[in-house]
């Protein structure tokens, strides 16, 4: 048969075929199904807005729906066609689509741009019980993947929507819990949340780190201290083998950069020789590359940092580690321009962009770093090369990555392609909550 139509007739006919028409399918069971609608229940006489509570009704346009079909969780502002008098921010309110159907239930936020952030699909009671179960899953992978019993390690606990639970996010260093409520409706229940995760994990301490600048966008005031328990101190715990201490009422961020905690454990065990960490903190690549490396030599431009890691050398008992505060640019320049040589570089710089419009000065940054650590890898030498940045994803960063080793004109193996730890899962159909890259390489 030709593909090519003679009549109009004809190209309909075509058209069909290639559709995977009731015809077509009959002859070719192969052939492309269209579409399904996913299956929504009727709306019950009386219901809009009811259900199996009174939660007031939010309405959405169909661009908010077809995300919501689609897998996203997060429904901005501009998307949301209509809401009822009684809503308020940080309630729980009833989805419904443009003709009243139910499409599920969120959390809704006044003050946010993301004024709806999906908390389920089905029309289910959102009470105690309901947020008890999804701090029992969220913590039931946790066991999964990494089971602590001694609690002797840290891990996030609880991720945010990735977890099923929108702006809420919870460490646990130890005995001791730190937690960020970041959006209004979590803030709003954070003595709820504080007090279930004493019944399920009696910790020593709770401690809120509410003082993360995106709680501005929400509207919330910036705060930090102690929602339960004494004043935990600086807290020990164990990355691997490494004995790490985390100030849950006084560190930066919530602590220790968590998300990268297995990349860590992992680069430990390709260390050997001479070793650099670019972007230090804290020290914590560098403690792990330690266990095998002869050397390691730590840089970080802030002298705070470097101090801290200083201190967290002494305390785990390694004379291995130099710190240095320098900017890693200027660093990487001048050591390879002097042909330096190590055996095993790490480069986990911050995020170089936040925004879409910034990406090029982004890529720019990455493939330089990128381009030095190659001039001064020695044979059979191992980059770790991490990027945060969201709008970096994976494709456009190993092409950067592979850009600069061209240009330094080495051939590279790939040991591992990773991401964020275990513990830090991401939602199949929000990519905003996948940003962390960390490639393995090897020079042969
Ligand atoms: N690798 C760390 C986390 C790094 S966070 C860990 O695993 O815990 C990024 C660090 O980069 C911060 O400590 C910041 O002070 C440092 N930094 C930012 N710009 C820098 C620059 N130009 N040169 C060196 N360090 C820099």
């Amino acid at each position: 048969m030709s593909d090519v139509p003679r009549t109009p007739r004809d190209a309909r006919r075509n058209e069909r075929l290639k559709q995977g028409s009731r015809a077509a399918r009959d002859v070719n069971p192969q052939a492309p199904r269209p579409p399904q609608q996913p299956r929504r229940p009727p709306p019950v006489l009386g219901s809009v807005g009811g259900g199996t509570s009174d939660e007031p009704a939010v309405s959405l346009n169909r661009r908010a729906i077809e995300r919501l079909d689609a897998g996203h969780v997060w429904i901005y502002s501009s998307d949301v066609a209509g809401v009822g008098p009684t809503v308020n921010g940080g309630g729980v309110v009833h989805l419904v689509d443009g003709r009243g159907w139910f499409v599920g239930k969120a959390f809704y936020g006044e003050k946010s741009q993301i004024a709806v952030r999906l908390l389920t699909r089905e029309d289910e009671p959102v009470d105690q019980d309901f947020f008890r179960r999804r701090l029992s899953q969220a913590l039931s992978l946790r066991e999964a993947t990494a089971p602590d019993p001694d609690k002797r390690r840290a891990a996030r606990i609880v991720h945010g929507e990735a977890d099923l639970l929108p702006g809420l996010v919870v460490d646990r260093y130890a005995d001791c819990l730190s937690v960020q409520t970041l959006i209004e409706a979590t803030d709003a229940r954070r003595e709820l949340f504080a007090s279930m995760l004493q019944d399920l994990l009696h910790p020593r301490a709770i401690v809120e780190r509410n003082d993360a600048k995106v709680r501005a966008y929400e509207g919330l005031p910036l705060r930090k201290g102690l929602l339960a328990g004494v004043s935990p101190g600086p807290v020990e715990f164990l990355e691997g083998e490494v004995k790490l201490v985390a100030d849950l009422l006084e560190g930066q961020k919530t602590g220790a950069f968590l998300d990268q905690a297995e990349n860590r454990i992992e680069a430990g065990r390709y260390a050997h020789g001479r070793a650099l960490d670019c972007f230090t903190y804290g020290g914590a690549f560098a403690l792990q590359l330690a266990r095998r490396a002869d050397s390691v030599k730590a840089v970080d431009i802030s002298d705070t940092a470097a101090a801290q890691g200083r201190e967290a050398a002494t305390r785990s008992g390694t004379g291995k580690v130099e710190f240095v505060v320098a900017n890693a640019f200027d660093l990487l320049r001048k050591e390879a321009e002097t042909g330096e040589r190590y055996d095993t570089v790490v480069l986990d710089p911050p995020a170089f962009t936040k925004g879409r419009t910034s990406i090029d000065a982004a890529l720019r940054g990455y493939k330089e770093i990128n381009l030095r650590a190659f001039q001064m890898l020695a044979r059979g030498g191992v980059l770790v090369t991490c990027s945060c940045s969201f709008h970096v994803d994976d494709a456009l960063f190993e092409k950067t990555v592979l850009e600069a080793a061209a240009d330094a004109r080495r051939t590279v193996q790939v040991v591992e392609r990773r991401g964020a730890s275990r513990d830090h899962p991401s939602l199949l159909g929000v990519p905003e909550t996948r940003y962390l890259k960390c490639l393995i390489l090897r020079v042969p």
